[in-house]
């Protein structure tokens, strides 16, 4: 972890009365590596010299005080590092197999400053949900249908 993410880090659980323990550090870590959003359980799995209680405790908490957020598919959801700590961006979840892919691409950011100008609106934030098939589900889509 760099030194610019564990003063952030820091900085915002003293702020919110927690400290910078070892199994924070560890949790932390495991979603800076993580090149895309992950679930609890398999974030559980990859840090598994802490227990799993403990685990999903630091994630429940890192949630409430904002180091972490939710990308939500239906009912479930994955787990990624908030702005403060990732650049924005976007994602597709596939429906089907749950898969999130993040999205690189600044032209969607392009065409909200664009309207945002067009408008004359101040946009302070946004999300967008996007969901559908993923390049292997999208041929098997119509098997999930009749089966
Ligand atoms: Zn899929
Ligand atoms: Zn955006």
């Amino acid at each position: 972890m760099n030194s610019v993410n564990s003063e952030k880090l820091k900085t915002i659980l003293s702020k919110h009365g927690h400290s910078l323990t070892m199994p924070r550090i560890t949790v932390f870590n495991a979603l800076i590596n993580a090149s895309e959003p992950k679930t609890i359980t398999e974030l559980a799995a990859e840090v598994n010299d802490i227990d799993k209680v403990s685990v999903y405790r630091t994630l429940h908490m890192f949630s409430e005080i904002g180091i972490v957020h939710r990308v939500w598919n239906g009912f479930k959801s994955k787990i990624e590092l908030s702005e403060e700590f990732s650049p924005h961006h976007h994602h597709f979840t596939c429906v089907k197999c749950g898969t999130v892919t993040t999205l690189k691409s600044d032209k969607l950011e392009t065409s909200l400053h664009e309207m945002e100008v067009d408008l004359d609106f101040e946009l302070t934030q946004h999300s967008v949900e996007l969901s559908g098939y993923c390049a292997n589900c999208k041929e098997n889509k119509t098997g999930q249908l009749t089966g």
